[in-house]
């Protein structure tokens, strides 16, 4: 034990336990599908309050389909260049965005770099839409955590490797 921990304060006994996570990019197990030319890697979700955050990797043509957000979503991303067909900005290494709640996009990795691999938090559910703005979908932190435990099980990770990931 070191000086600084010696120093800290004990948690709150009601606190839930830190999450510390290794993504391990080369290992192609720990990333799903996302659609075509998308992989994600989700890192936490929180079912209390419906909030999810991954690392979204998106190589050519990698495209994901017109969506709202009914709540905010932050990103940073960390390779590539990437940003929204319905915005003129384009996201390099370092950019960080912040969605407002209301926010209506679709998402295009094509770029300079023709990859992205971006670092998201969603503050709530995706509800995808078609080109009037009709909901044709969704996703929440339930059908998210339902598909990546799916996905952990097909490629023999198991259940622990998606339950730690829950707060
Ligand atoms: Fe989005």
């Amino acid at each position: 034990m070191n000086e600084m921990s010696r120093l800290s304060v004990a948690l709150p006994p009601d606190a839930a336990p830190e999450l510390v996570e290794d993504v391990d990019f080369d290992d192609e197990r720990q990333w799903m599908s996302g659609g075509e030319n998308i992989w994600i890697r989700p890192l936490f979700f929180n079912v209390l309050q419906g909030m999810w955050v991954n690392i979204l990797k998106a190589k050519g043509e990698g495209v994901i389909s017109r969506h709202r957000h009914p709540a905010p979503v932050t990103g940073y991303t960390l390779e590539g260049t990437w940003g929204y067909v319905e915005h003129d900005w384009i996201a390099r290494p370092g950019t960080f965005i912040y969605e407002p709640a209301g926010e209506t996009h679709t998402l295009f990795a094509k770029g300079e770099a023709g990859h992205m691999t971006v670092l998201f938090h969603n503050f709530g559910p995706i509800l995808y839409v078609d080109e009037n703005g009709q909901q044709t979908g969704f996703e929440d932190v339930f059908t998210r955590l339902d598909k990546y435990r799916n996905h952990c099980r097909s490629v023999g990770l198991g259940d622990d490797f998606v339950q730690k990931l829950i707060r």
